[in-house]
């Protein structure tokens, strides 16, 4: 049977917007030592704004044109901002053959034209050769018919709990906090440093995601400590699975981080982290 106390914890937490979805994970909780945390979406707001453009070819507002419509489609926070900066539905364009590629970019036909918006790894995929940019930024390399067109450098904002959330999480007795992110050395290093993460992964694959937690599980097999990961989804399902507690952001977060979560974060608040653990060390304490 299930403690009472439990159910207190449980409710207790839902009042707060942390919906925990079994009492065994109320008690996984109170056991977290090390927290791996997804960057964009997570602990910035995944909102970007564009901060240089360097074209080529193009014209500087043509080459923010043909990102934002390779990118009309695709529910990805980087194409959510162009389509903000840059909106396009009412205009002619032609965008079909879409293909968007995990941790890559994603490329369509525009007007017959086979474009590309994505990362170094897409442009190397491809075969484009591609400028290094040597602005600290999230950079978006755009190609056309097989032609590199320049590229777009975009930031995102930090989350205003951000900083306060580690801090609170040190507070109650996490030993690690680490970043695993998709994105760029650079941006990783950068926000690792400002909110004071202990350490980071970056360029990583969905799938190097899995292998990097796993190696993390593996650092605490044989003890009584228990991991978590923080993620909002966007491909973030396998990992939120793998964890031993899987925290999803709710608000922004997608329909599968959210059905592959333990727990999520009804207002998308990473303080929330440390109340839910401060929460289940109370229940157990009671049960104790
Ligand atoms: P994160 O780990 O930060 O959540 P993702 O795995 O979603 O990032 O994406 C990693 C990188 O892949 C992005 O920083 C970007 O360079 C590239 N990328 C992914 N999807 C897109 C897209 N729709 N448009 C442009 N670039 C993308
Ligand atoms: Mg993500």
């Amino acid at each position: 049977s299930i403690p009472l106390s439990f159910f207190a914890g449980i409710g207790g937490a839902s009042k707060k917007g942390i919906l925990i979805k079994g009492s065994n994970y109320l008690e996984t909780l109170s056991e977290v030592s090390e927290i791996v945390f997804d960057k964009t979406g997570t602990l910035t707001k995944g909102s970007f704004t564009v901060t240089a453009i360097h074209p080529q070819e193009l014209k500087e507002e043509d080459l923010l044109h043909l990102a934002a419509h390779v990118e009309r489609y695709s529910t990805h926070p980087i194409a959510d901002s162009l389509r903000k900066a840059y909106p396009n539905e009412d205009d002619d364009c032609q965008v079909e053959d879409i293909n968007e590629m995990a941790g890559h970019g994603i490329t369509a036909k525009v007007n017959g034209h086979l474009a590309y918006v994505g990362n170094t790894k897409l442009m190397d995929h491809f075969s484009i050769p591609w400028k290094a940019c040597d602005y600290v930024g999230t950079t978006l390399h755009v190609a056309r018919d097989g032609r590199y067109q320049g590229h777009i450098v975009i930031a995102d904002i930090i989350k205003q709990n951000a900083k306060a959330a580690i801090k609170a999480l040190k507070a109650e007795g996490i030993e690690k906090t680490l970043i695993l992110t998709g994105d760029n050395e650079e941006v990783a290093k950068d926000v690792a440093d400002q909110l004071s993460v202990d350490g980071y992964y970056s360029q990583l694959l969905p799938q190097d995601k899995v292998s990097k937690l796993e190696e993390e599980l593996q650092s605490l097999k044989g003890t009584k400590k228990r991991l978590a990961f923080v993620g909002d989804g966007i491909n973030d399902a396998p990992v939120l699975t793998r964890a031993d507690v899987g925290i999803a952001m709710g608000a922004m977060g997608s329909d599968a981080a959210i059905e592959a979560a333990d727990v999520i974060l009804m207002d998308d608040d990473p303080f929330k982290i440390a109340l839910a653990i401060k929460i289940s060390k109370k229940c157990l304490k009671i049960v104790k």
